[in-house]
């Protein structure tokens, strides 16, 4: 090596002793290579095969599952006219225009024991919240406001004709769509359901997804680590949202870096569901088998996606099976899992596609981006006064599932944009789209 007082440790002209100031460019990853987020969505959309196979089920076995037939009402919701109030029925033309009137106290009519006869005017029926409103009355006085001595009522003008009674088919009308074919059966519907006496019902057969984790570092919980291990997380972080999705799961457990194992993995899996899903192994590591062993049991469609994180991502076809070969990384699993996985989940399920909330927030600190990919960061919403904002969680490394655990959004960021001023408007997806 040349060294000298005029050369420096380079040996070349002395001008280049003086160290040149170098900007380096911004970082870009634009790469027209890469499918885009929606680009993806749409080849993903266009592979779907909805479940057609229906079966009647009891309405106890319902939750989570998807209609198949429009529903309509057998009955009317609430059957009869009730009261909203404790209180006391009545007929409204007894209601005084000033002043007040004792009314006589005839009897009580009480949720599932209804007054059988009939009332006249000048009378009145002690009434509890539910309880079916007696002949010849038509509003309820709340108990607060009216006055009791013995079995006489007084009240007072200020009230209105019908106030307080819930008439029939308010809630459903009957003969009306309760509910349409495509809809979850959630709480709510659930119950709506119990309402009208709907013991039976078609829904479609539950989707089957067969899943397994790959990577020869992988350790099931209750083993012991050795030097270079790590617990296998992803399969319970998938388990739950699989769960979640309101599909049936077949768990293959953790399949090792190898071609045979994968690809007998691989086989069976696509014996025995619908939807085939991996995590590990699709990037360009010298131990990532699964796009390789895809494209000899079946057909990849694509495997690079202009998204952070989540960059490698297999997607192909076993036979009729849908293949999804999602990175290794924990949070790259969810966040693909959320944007590909879970709508094409629900639309083979045959649910009705949902339209999608997206809401927009304003970042309270700066936020940095790359140009180049869509990113999904994670985030937490919170609302001041009714405005939204929103923080990223910190460190937004694919390997950081804490920053999952914490937040409660997706700050979904374009492609093309660089970094994200403080005080800046974004664009946030909320976890609760997913559940
Ligand atoms: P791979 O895509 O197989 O190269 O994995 C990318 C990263 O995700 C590596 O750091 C893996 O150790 C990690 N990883 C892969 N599979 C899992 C898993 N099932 N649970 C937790 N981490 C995983
Ligand atoms: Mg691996």
């Amino acid at each position: 090596m040349v060294t000298g007082s005029n050369t420096g440790d380079f040996g070349i002209i002395p001008a280049m002793k003086t160290p040149i100031p170098v900007t380096l460019p911004p970082r870009d990853e634009r790469d027209p290579g890469l499918l885009s987020v929606e680009q993806a969505q749409q080849q993903i959309h266009g592979l779907l095969t909805p479940v057609t196979a229906i079966q009647d089920i009891a309405l106890h076995e319902a939750f989570g599952r998807i209609l198949a037939q429009d529903l309509s009402a057998p009955i009317n919701v609430p059957p009869y006219a009730n009261s909203a109030m404790d209180g006391y029925a009545l007929c409204g033309s007894d209601i005084p225009a000033s002043g007040s009137i004792p009314l006589s106290l005839v009897g009580t009519s009480w949720a599932g024991k209804p007054f059988t006869g009939r009332v006249n005017t000048g009378q009145c029926v002690r009434i509890m919240t539910g309880a079916k409103i007696p002949e010849g009355t038509d509003t309820i006085v709340m108990q607060e406001q009216a006055q009791r001595l013995e079995q006489q009522i007084t009240i007072s003008s200020g009230h209105q004709t019908g106030q307080h009674v819930r008439h029939p088919g308010e809630d459903i009308r009957q003969g009306s769509v309760l509910l349409p074919q495509g809809k979850k059966i959630g709480a709510a519907e659930w119950g709506l359901l119990a309402s009208q006496g709907i013991a039976q019902l078609p829904v479609y057969q539950r989707l089957r997804v067969a899943f397994f984790s790959t990577g020869d570092e992988l350790r099931p919980v209750g083993e012991p680590l050795q030097d270079g291990q790590i617990y296998d997380s992803n399969r319970y972080t998938l388990t739950g949202m699989l769960l979640q999705a309101g599909v049936e799961l077949i768990d293959l457990g953790v399949i090792a870096d190898e071609l045979t194992a994968i690809e007998n993995a691989m086989h069976s899996a696509a014996k025995c569901a619908e939807v085939i899903i991996t995590t590990g192994g699709v990037s360009v590591g010298d131990a990532d088998y699964v796009k390789q062993v895809l494209q000899q049991l079946g057909q990849v469609n694509f495997w690079r996606i202009a998204m952070k994180p989540g960059k490698p991502l297999a997607l192909g076809k076993i036979g009729p099976a849908l293949f999804f070969g999602l990175p290794g990384n924990p949070v790259s699993v969810m966040a693909t899992f959320y944007q590909f996985v879970l709508p094409a989940l629900r639309a083979m399920s045959g649910e009705t596609a949902r339209q999608p909330l997206v809401l927009k927030a304003v970042a309270r600190a700066r936020i940095k981006k790359v140009p180049g990919r869509t990113d999904f960061q994670r985030g937490v919403l919170t609302s001041d006064n009714g405005k939204l904002f929103v923080d990223t969680t910190g460190i937004q490394a694919s390997h950081v599932l804490s920053g999952m655990s914490r937040a409660n959004c997706f700050i979904v960021l374009p492609r093309d944009c660089g970094n994200i001023e403080a005080g800046a408007e974004v664009e946030v997806q909320p976890f609760s789209e997913f559940l």
